[in-house]
């Protein structure tokens, strides 16, 4: 089943939206701020993202940049603006948003959109078998292995080697581990990313060759399966 998420203040409106998907069998969260959206955009995961601009505590611009930087282009995003608000619109479309619509609106043409939104993202949805030389991640049965052997993750350790898996030879630094693993966007000391590479090198690479996770100095790390 579909699960749609709707960030709304106005109730009539959000209600109004939340009957209708309902109605066609989708699953709805409602949220009424920013905030309260942001909180179950991390918590659950969604086909489709339905946001009003002018949102209490987060404005739909700011919710729509947080929700692209962590999960890049993993949920559609529909915006929703008030008529004549060009400038909006395409504050919009910068932050992310995949599409927009002009209250008032009908239903059905909200629903045609969505229905697009959502089938051309999971055309676009990327393979959920990562691989390296011999190493496996399988996202669908949350297993990695390496040369067959099954190996242990903790969550964190998982997260990691997801993001190197999916930035292969690129140089990923320490602040980018970071906010991209750790959700955080200050220097809480890169010491962490330092301790959590050791756990996972200690894992995937220590009993196996090639070597996978290669440090480049001043720089930060890389995975990659050439010396
Ligand atoms: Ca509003």
């Amino acid at each position: 089943m579909n699960k749609i998420l709707i960030v709304e203040d106005e109730r009539n409106v959000s209600s109004f939206i939340r009957k209708g998907f309902e109605e066609q069998g989708f699953s709805v969260m409602v949220a009424y701020d920013g905030m309260c959206g942001w909180y179950a955009a991390k918590a659950h995961k969604f086909d489709l993202i339905i946001m009003d601009l002018m949102l209490p505590e987060l404005n739909g611009i700011e919710l729509c940049k947080r929700i692209r930087k962590k999960y890049d282009y993993e949920v559609p995003v529909i915006m929703l603006t008030a008529l004549g608000s060009t400038d909006d619109v395409i504050n919009g479309l910068d932050a992310g948003a995949d599409d927009y619509i002009t209250k008032p609106f009908h239903f059905k043409e909200l629903y045609a959109r969505a229905i697009a939104a959502i089938r051309r993202h999971k055309s676009l949805e990327p393979e959920k078998i990562y691989s390296i030389a011999d190493l496996e991640l399988n996202d669908e049965t949350k297993t990695v292995t390496r040369a067959g052997n099954k190996i242990q993750l903790t969550a964190k350790e998982y997260h990691l080697l997801m993001l190197f898996l999916q930035n292969q030879k690129k140089v990923l630094s320490r602040e980018q581990i970071l906010e991209k693993v750790w959700d955080v966007e200050f220097d809480m000391g890169t010491n962490t990313v330092d301790v959590y590479i050791n756990y996972l090198r200690n894992k995937i690479d220590k009993n196996y060759s090639p070597k996978l996770i290669h440090t480049v100095i001043g720089m930060g790390y890389v995975m990659k399966d050439e010396e």
